[in-house]
């Protein structure tokens, strides 16, 4: 059995605590991939001294030299591509291609924030007196702690991970205990391409242990966090009491709309692969179907057409289209929902089975479920299920869609399909998402492009983008005089 160590100061190194924990295959839980150290407080104490004493002179590297570091990671990421989408397909349990542009989307952000080396605008101007310049230029804001979720593993760790360093920051990266060997992967990349020491950490273990001590750790200036709403609010109110920068990445509940006058096969097209691809564990998966009331029936039966097609199975099989479960608690919570929505009196349309024989023997699969006769204030229809389950409603007006799709406490994203450019202008002002579709699926987001949500899905920051710049750095204002 193979046993992995943290990445300290450019070394491997074994746990203070002493401790270990497996990495299990979701589709077969007889594969251990490895053993990954359950670091404890000191363990992050070291990586953040580490982290520490390598920020002055990473900071004082020209961002273009920053860059040229990252665009060779960007490289070797994509000279591993395959390599490393099959350890994201034993470790994660998503399809091939799902895991191919996991890494697609690391490499491209690596482009980018090499890019931005080169960019990092600030503003030059006047000042109110005589022989005066104001200028203004971002600097880095010190150790950053990355702290990330299982279901993009390399892609949530590339875009937090290489706008904090093209700004000049250094970083602890705390992965999630379910991906452990994508990070480790991600170090190995980081040594290829010559960081210097100590610019990036890796620590691994559980959220309540190492995650919560890096939270707390004194010394960490900024927190960014992909995860649950319920852990971004614990970690947001330490991050306020300790007023330390946070940038929370978090849940979604997101409604898609389909109207009369909409392209209907390409509509159920996308809420099939919006609610059941990669089992419906994206933060940005379709949990709710908005169907006019004109063109319901039609769209049902077209729905399930497509999710016919959504054959459940391992993710080295290439005939996949929804992959297993990531683990127990998760099978078992997905497994819940879909019992209480039974008990709560809505319509099974399609599937509510747990698959549990022959291949499916060892691993955690869900059939894509859809119920109907929802009531919108169920727990079905409101809570985040992170599971391939879809909640479908009858509407009978663009308003009455729109008031849906915001009836939930998460502002994620959210779709509309239809022909009518106005309905589609109309549902883009009036959603209350941070990212907005319209005639395509509730999910997809590029590397240039701002990535996040309002109310309980994030706390206003963005990342990648341009804007992820605006997370990872301070703006200093500078006043020089020669009058
Ligand atoms: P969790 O919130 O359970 O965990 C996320 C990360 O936080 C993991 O690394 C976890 O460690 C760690 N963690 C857990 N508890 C604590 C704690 N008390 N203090 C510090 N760190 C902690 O989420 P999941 O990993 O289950 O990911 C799924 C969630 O992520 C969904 O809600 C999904 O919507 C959201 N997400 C949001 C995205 C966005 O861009 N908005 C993108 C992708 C996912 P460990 O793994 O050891 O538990």
């Amino acid at each position: 059995m193979q046993k992995y160590m943290n990445l300290v100061n450019g070394k491997y190194v074994e746990p203070l605590t002493g401790k270990y924990f497996e990495d299990l295959n979701p589709a077969d839980n007889t594969d251990i991939i490895g053993i990954f150290p359950r670091s404890g407080s000191d363990d992050i104490k070291n990586a953040v001294r580490s982290a520490k004493e390598a920020f002055p002179a990473w900071r004082d590297l020209p961002p273009p030299k920053r860059g040229d570091l990252i665009y060779k990671l960007g490289e070797l990421l994509l000279k591993n591509q395959e390599k490393l989408a099959k350890i994201i397909v034993r470790e994660m349990g998503k399809t091939l291609p799902e895991s191919m542009g996991d890494i697609q989307s690391s490499a491209d952000v690596a482009y980018f924030a090499a890019g931005e080396g080169r960019r990092m605008y600030g503003q030059t101007t006047y000042s109110a007196q005589f022989r005066k310049w104001a200028i203004t230029k971002r600097v880095p804001v010190g150790v950053c702690g990355l702290i990330t979720a299982w279901n993009a593993p390399m892609a949530i760790i590339t875009w937090k991970l290489l706008p904090a360093v093209i700004c000049g920051n250094t970083v602890v990266l705390k992965p999630s205990e379910d991906t452990p060997l994508t990070a480790h992967m991600f170090g190995e990349l980081i040594k290829e391409a010559g960081f210097p020491d100590g610019v990036i950490n890796i620590i691994y273990g559980m959220g309540p242990e190492t995650g919560e001590a890096l939270v707390k750790e004194k010394d960490v200036d900024l927190i960014s966090f992909t995860g649950s709403t319920k852990v971004g609010r614990k970690i947001s109110e330490e991050c306020g009491r300790q007023m330390k920068k946070c940038s929370l990445e978090l849940g979604g509940k997101n409604g898609l709309v389909v109207m009369d006058d909409a392209d209907l096969n390409a509509a159920a097209d996308a809420v099939a692969r919006g609610a059941f691809s990669t089992a419906g564990q994206r933060c940005a998966s379709t949990s709710r179907a908005f169907i006019h009331e004109e063109i319901y029936d039609d769209f049902l039966k077209l729905l399930i057409e497509e999710t016919k097609k959504m054959k459940v199975g391992v993710g080295t099989d290439p005939n996949t289209k929804v992959c297993p479960i990531i683990n127990k608690k998760q099978f078992t919570d997905i497994m819940g929902y879909i019992k209480g929505a039974k008990k709560d009196g809505a319509t099974l349309l399609y599937g509510g089975n747990a698959l549990t024989e022959g291949e499916f023997s060892k691993g955690y699969f869900i059939e894509p479920t859809i119920f109907e006769n929802v009531d919108l204030y169920s727990k079905l229809a409101q809570e985040e299920i992170f599971g391939p389950v879809l909640a479908v409603f009858k509407i009978n007006s663009l308003a009455e869609a729109i008031e849906k799709v915001n009836s939930v406490k998460y502002g994620l994203t959210a779709s509309i399909f239809t022909s009518n450019m106005r309905n589609g202008l109309i549902a883009m002002e009036k959603f209350e998402v941070g990212c907005c579709y319209v005639n395509a699926p509730t999910f997809g987001s590029e590397p240039h492009m701002p990535f996040g949500g309002v109310k309980d899905s994030g706390n206003g920051q963005r990342e990648p983008g341009t804007q992820s710049l605006d997370v990872f750095s301070e703006w200093k204002t500078i006043y020089l005089n020669y009058s």
